[in-house]
């Protein structure tokens, strides 16, 4: 009889050594451990939308009646509705579980093992994470210290044979979105460039109007963040035509459930109401922003996104996370060697703004 030590001799030796990626905990976990109630929490820590989700979507999940029903694995209502959103055909679009899984299915698609992706940190963990994972190879570019591309690097890094790259845009977790002229840059390399626009509705930059134009321009897109789904796990895709076909071929054939097609088509159909919570986030970014900017001991970052970063120039980052999360608000910190003593805050309501503020000014 084989003992559970033999079995863990069986598992890919890339797995075993590749780091971890470590997400945040849940709100009621993390509560529960501090002893305060989950509605006295300000979470700040996920990029999530204050607001919510749009009402109708509450409305239309309970009212949906086909719950024992598998959903469309083709997902034709939603594609359809994100062509009018997107304004790309919807044979360029496939969704996915959150854009978390069209990385790791692009990856699938693309990669055989030792095959290397371009990374560019700071930024999104999800792109090494399922590089490791797929058997790929990250070739790391720094960004340089403004978080701008250091462009020369990263295409000399592309021409020495990587398969793909992986742009955030904007950035998480610094804000800020690339040029288009310098996406325009990496194209020409002809690798495979992955622009993640999980941010975009905050910075109303996008790709997506150049995907039918090039052949190796992938862009991504989630429900998380605009819409409110992170919970729901919807995110899509803009594809080249083939590669849609490939990864249809390839994916779990119901991978975004019903409820999560329901909730992204009825978020589509009620583009005032959520745009109208963006442009509020927004708005508060900038209040954020100032605020944030009057501390002398704090860089801040400007951002195109959800999200502000800065940095502790005079005091310990770390200890500051520790004292709000004694207080119910959450942020995240940030120790890697280009993010020392960085925190990120995710733009919350006025209320959570004006609450933070006061418990930074508490702190000096
Ligand atoms: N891309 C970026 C840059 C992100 O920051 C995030 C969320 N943290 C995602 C993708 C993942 O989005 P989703 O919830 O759609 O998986």
């Amino acid at each position: 009889m084989s003992s559970p030590k033999d079995i863990e001799k069986l598992i890919r030796p890339g797995i075993k050594a590749m780091p971890p990626y470590v997400p945040i905990e849940p709100t009621d976990v993390l509560s529960r451990r501090l002893g305060i109630s989950d509605k006295d929490v300000i979470k700040l820590d996920g990029n999530e939308n204050p607001y919510g989700c749009s009402p109708r979507v509450k409305r239309a999940l309970a009212g949906y009646s086909s719950y024992h029903i598998y959903p469309d694995p083709e997902q034709r209502e939603l594609r359809k509705e994100l062509e009018k959103y997107v304004g790309v055909s919807a044979k360029n679009i496939l969704a996915g579980a959150g854009s978390d899984e069209l990385i790791d299915l692009i990856l699938r698609l693309f990669l055989k093992p030792g095959d290397k992706v371009v990374n560019c940190p700071p930024t999104f963990g999800m792109y090494p994470f399922s590089t490791d994972v797929c058997g790929g190879k990250v070739i790391s570019v720094p960004r340089q210290a403004d978080f701008s591309l250091d462009m020369a690097r990263t295409v000399k890094a592309i021409n020495r044979g990587a398969k793909a790259i992986f742009i955030a845009s904007p950035n998480n977790p610094s804000g800020n979105a690339t040029p288009k002229y310098e996406i325009m840059e990496l194209l020409k390399t002809g690798s495979i460039v992955v622009v993640d626009e999980a941010y975009y509705e905050f910075s109303g930059i996008t790709m997506v109007t150049q995907v039918p134009k090039y052949a190796n321009l992938i862009v991504l897109r989630t429900f998380s963040k605009w819409a409110g789904l992170a919970g729901l796990r919807v995110g899509y895709g803009i594809f080249p035509k083939k590669i849609v076909d490939y990864l249809m071929k390839i994916k779990q054939p119901y991978n975004v459930n019903a409820a999560a097609q329901v909730a992204a088509v009825e978020s589509l159909s009620d583009l005032a109401y959520l745009q109208g919570t963006i442009k509020a986030i927004i708005k508060e970014r900038e209040r954020l922003w100032e605020k944030l900017a009057q501390f002398s001991w704090l860089k801040v970052y400007p951002s195109q996104s959800n999200f502000i970063l800065c940095r502790v120039l005079r005091g310990n980052a770390a200890g500051i996370q520790k004292e709000l999360r004694q207080q119910g608000i959450f942020i995240r910190y940030f120790n890697t060697s280009q993010l020392q003593d960085c925190l990120r805050i995710s733009v919350g309501k006025p209320e959570h703004t004006d609450k933070l503020i006061a418990a930074l000014k508490r702190k000096r």
